[in-house]
C-alpha cells in the first residue's frame, strides 16, 4: 500500500508531534509500504510550519519507504507570471528529491493569480498537486475555497490541462451530494446521495483530477451512505488514491481497515491502495 497524505514532526499546540519512529512503527503495523510525506508552508491549518527543506532531509533517512513532496505559498515575493523565483525554488526542490506539491492549504480562491502561477510551474515539472479544499470563499475556512459546484476548479482543470491535481478536505467532499449547502462544505454531511455531485461530475470529466481518501472527510463521504460508497469505488478506482492525513501519534486511522475488507474486486482495490499512485509517481 502507498498512503498518499501524511504528515510528521511538531505542527500542532498541545499534541504530541509524529515522529519519523512512530510513523515507519504504524507502516510496517498496516502493512504500508510507502507515504508521501507533505511540508507545510502555508500559515492557516497548523500551528507551526514543517518547511520542503526539512522534508527532504528526513526523508532521506528511510528513502525506500518516504517520498518527500515540496510546498511554497503562492503568497511569498510577488510571485506573478514575471517572478521567476518560486519556479527556481520549485526546480531546486525536484533536483533534491520532491515528487510532488502541496498540501496547499493556503486560504485562496482555487482560481487565485498567485495559485495559477503554481499551477503551471507544477505542471512543467510533472508534480502532481495534493490540496485541501474548505468552504466558500468569504466563509471563515482553512485551505482553498470555491463556490458550490466547484466552478473555480472546473476552471483551473480547463487552463492547467497538463497540471494533475489530487484533490482532499471537507469541501471536495461534501460535494459528493448535489444538494450540498454553503453550511455542509465545513463539516462532514451526513445521509444518503439522492443526487450526485460535483465530484462525480469532475472525476468523470477530467483526466487531471484525482482525489485522495485521507482524513475523516473522504471516510465520511465513503460510509454516509454505505452502499453508495461500494458504487462510488467502483466507477472511480482509477481516480482514487489511499491515504490517510497520518499527523499525530494516536490518530484513528478507519479509513486502512475500511479499504482492506471492502467488498470490491481485488484488481479495483490494488489501483487504489497503490498503482494508481505509482503511476502519478512514476515509480515504474
Ligand atoms: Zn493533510
Amino acid at each position: 500500500m502507498i498512503d498518499y497524505h501524511v504528515h510528521i514532526g511538531k505542527i500542532f499546540y498541545g499534541r504530541k508531534p509524529l515522529t519519523l519512529k512512530k510513523l515507519i512503527q504504524t507502516m510496517d503495523e498496516k502493512g504500508i509500504e510507502k507515504a508521501i510525506i507533505l511540508p507545510i508552508e502555508n500559515p492557516e491549518e497548523t500551528h507551526w510550519y514543517n518547511t520542503t527543506d526539512n522534508i527532504l532531509k528526513l526523508s532521506k533517512k528511510y528513502k525506500d519507504r518516504l517520498i518527500p513532496f515540496c510546498n511554497v505559498d503562492p503568497r511569498r515575493g510577488l510571485n506573478n507570471e514575471n517572478e521567476k523565483f518560486i519556479k527556481n525554488l520549485i526546480e531546486e526542490y525536484v533536483k533534491k528529491g520532491a515528487k510532488g506539491f502541496g498540501e496547499i492549504l493556503a486560504n485562496l480562491p482555487f482560481n487565485d493569480r498567485r495559485m495559477k502561477n503554481i499551477y503551471k510551474i507544477c505542471g512543467e515539472f510533472c508534480l502532481s498537486i495534493v490540496f485541501h479544499l474548505g468552504g466558500i470563499p468569504g466563509q471563515s475556512t482553512i485551505g482553498l475555497t470555491d463556490e458550490i459546484g466547484l466552478p473555480y476548479i472546473e476552471e483551473v482543470l480547463n487552463e492547467f490541462q497538463n497540471t494533475i491535481f489530487v484533490a482532499h478536505g471537507p469541501g471536495w467532499w461534501a460535494e459528493i451530494s448535489g444538494d450540498v449547502t454553503p453550511e455542509q462544505r465545513e463539516i462532514y454531511p451526513k445521509g444518503k446521495i439522492e443526487k450526485e455531485g460535483k465530484v462525480q461530475y469532475l472525476l468523470s470529466n477530467y483526466p487531471n483530477i484525482y482525489a485522495d481518501l485521507s482524513a475523516g472527510s473522504a471516510y465520511n463521504a465513503l460510509t454516509r451512505d454505505h452502499e453508495y460508497g461500494i458504487e462510488f469505488l467502483n466507477r472511480f478506482y482509477n481516480k482514487l488514491l489511499f491515504a490517510t492525513d497520518y499527523l499525530y501519534p494516536e490518530q484513528k486511522l478507519p479509513i486502512i481497515e475500511y479499504i482492506k475488507n471492502v467488498k470490491i474486486s481485488d484488481e479495483k482495490k490494488r489501483k487504489i491502495m497503490s498503482e494508481n499512485a505509482k503511476k502519478l509517481l512514476k515509480l515504474e
